[in-house]
C-alpha cells in the first residue's frame, strides 16, 4: 500500500493547488515550478514505450524547488548506474544461459529486478509530491495527506475527483 496519498483528476483538468509548498507546507508567494512526466499506457509495462508528455506547475518555495530537483537526479542518476553496473557485472555472466530469442526480455527483466529497491524505496518513503499520468487522467501524489485534502477540495469542480 503507498504511503501516499493519491488524489485522481481528468487529465485535461487545469489542476488549482493551494498557495503553499508542496514540500514544507510554508505560502510560495506565487513561487512554482514545472514537473514533467509522461504517461503510463498499456504499452508501457509491455515495451517500455510512454505516451503523451503532461507537465504540472507546483507551488514550491525556492529551498523545495531546490531538493525537489536533487531528488529526482540523485533518483535518475542512481537508476541509470545500477543498470548500467547491471549490464557490467551481472549480465555477462547470466546471458550463457539465456536463449538467443528471449535475451533482451531476461536482461530487462534483470535491470528491473536490481531496481526493486528503489521502487521499494518510492513507496515506503515518497516524494513530497509526485505525478503519474495516463491517457485520460492524472494521479496527484501528495506525502502529506492534509495537502492532499485541500488540493482535493479546490479541483471539486472537476469532472471526478477520486481520493486515495
Ligand atoms: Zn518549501
Amino acid at each position: 500500500m503507498p504511503l501516499s496519498t493519491d488524489v485522481n483528476l481528468p487529465r485535461n483538468h487545469d489542476a488549482v493547488f493551494p498557495d503553499r509548498c508542496v514540500r514544507c507546507d510554508r505560502i510560495t508567494h506565487g513561487n512554482k515550478m514545472r514537473l514533467r512526466t509522461h504517461s503510463i499506457t498499456w504499452l508501457t509495462s509491455l515495451l517500455m514505450v510512454f505516451g503523451k508528455p503532461f507537465t504540472v506547475h507546483i507551488p514550491v518555495c525556492q529551498t523545495c524547488a531546490s531538493a525537489i530537483r536533487n531528488r529526482e537526479l540523485f533518483s535518475f542518476l542512481s537508476c541509470i548506474t545500477v543498470a548500467g553496473l547491471t549490464m557490467f557485472f551481472v549480465w555477462p555472466r547470466v546471458a550463457h544461459f539465456v536463449p538467443e530469442a528471449i535475451s533482451q526480455w531476461v536482461a530487462v527483466g534483470l535491470i528491473l529486478f536490481t531496481l526493486l529497491p528503489f521502487f521499494l524505496f518510492s513507496i515506503f518513503k515518497p516524494p513530497a509530491f509526485d505525478i503519474t499520468a495516463y491517457p485520460d487522467s492524472v494521479d496527484y501524489e501528495f506525502r502529506c495527506a492534509d495537502y492532499a485534502k485541500s488540493f482535493a477540495e479546490l479541483n471539486e469542480d472537476a469532472e471526478w475527483v477520486k481520493t486515495e
